[in-house]
């Protein structure tokens, strides 16, 4: 499957993340996690992969490799340069050709102490170019619907995404954003700038205090108003809050699609409670396409 593709066939389209477990405990729940997951009937699952130096990203290949093959579902694999020689680019490129692994999230990476930047990628324009000489392969990319924190400004941010599009990303994933009219804006600049390709709205369901303030911190996303009462009301009370950030996450959801939003894509952070609850306040909305 061709996954940019699918958005004319289905809309919106929806996709979850995922990230590979670090700990060998976790990766024993994998398979429950996906099983879970599965079920839930996305569109495609897309799976992270580290900066470098993290020792996870051979599981992101394995891990693709068996959503596609015992559960049905269509991976996208995310694959980041900064810190990769292109031989090494390359190498990976052919370990997902032998999987049937065509769809990849091109992307730079954040830079990372442990994993020292090499020369051969600056940015992930780059890497995309590189790929479509390597192969037969479908290509997605990131994109910053508040400014990517190292743009310059967003009318720089824009340009240079045009120049990644250009260079051959046929679809694109949003970083987290919690109020849509940014993302609207968003997607009326993308239109100003004559950058037509199909753009999912990156989805964080909120499940406690600690996580959305290193969310905030890590990409600068803006917290509106409505949120920070939230916060401020049930940010003590785990469960509370966890019902809190669900219901915030589907209204934000139905707004989007009202809105005609071309998909959704959850970031589940591995947890099937998270995505399920999610699924269930949509489901009707989503509609099943061949
Ligand atoms: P780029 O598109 O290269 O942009 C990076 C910066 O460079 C931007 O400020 C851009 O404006 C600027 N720029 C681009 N081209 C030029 C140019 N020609 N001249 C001057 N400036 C330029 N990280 C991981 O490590 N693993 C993951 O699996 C992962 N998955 C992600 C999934 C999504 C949906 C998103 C939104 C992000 C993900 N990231 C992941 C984080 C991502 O790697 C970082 O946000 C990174 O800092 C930027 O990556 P990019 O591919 O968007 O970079």
């Amino acid at each position: 499957m061709i996954i940019e593709n699918l958005f004319a066939e289905k809309k919106p389209v929806l996709s979850f993340e995922i990230f590979p477990p670090k700990k060998e405990a976790e990766l024993k729940n994998i398979d429950e996690t996906l099983r879970l997951l599965s079920g839930l009937q996305p569109d495609f699952i897309s799976v992270t992969f580290g900066a470098g130096g993290s020792g996870a990203d051979n599981k992101t290949l394995e891990l693709a490799s068996r959503i596609k093959r015992e559960y049905g579902i269509e991976p996208l694999v995310h694959l980041t340069c900064i810190s990769y020689s292109r031989e090494e680019i390359r190498g990976i490129l052919e370990r997902m050709e032998e999987a049937g692994l065509k769809n990849v999230l091109a992307l730079r990476g954040d830079k990372n102490p442990q994993a020292p930047v090499k020369e051969d990628f600056q940015y992930a324009s780059e890497l995309v170019a590189f790929i479509r000489e390597q192969g037969d392969f479908h290509i997605s990319g990131a994109c910053y619907p508040e400014v990517h924190l190292e743009a310059a400004d967003g009318v720089a941010d824009i340009r240079n995404l045009k120049k990644k599009v250009e260079a051959g990303v046929g679809h694109l994933i949003s970083q987290l954003f919690f109020d849509n009219e940014i993302f609207y804006d968003f997607q009326e600049k993308l239109k100003i700038a004559g950058i037509d390709v199909p753009v999912e709205a990156g989805i964080m369901p909120v499940t406690n205090k600690a996580q959305i303030e290193r969310m905030v911190n890590l990409c600068g996303a803006a917290l509106p108003e409505k949120f920070r009462r939230i916060l401020d009301k049930y940010g003590d009370r785990k469960e509370a809050l966890f019902d809190a950030g669900m219901a915030y996450a589907v209204n934000q959801i139905v707004e989007l699609i009202a809105h005609g939003v071309d998909g959704i894509h959850i970031f589940t952070m591995n947890n099937p409670i998270v995505a399920g609850r999610i699924c269930q306040g949509i489901k009707n909305l989503i509609w099943k396409g061949k």
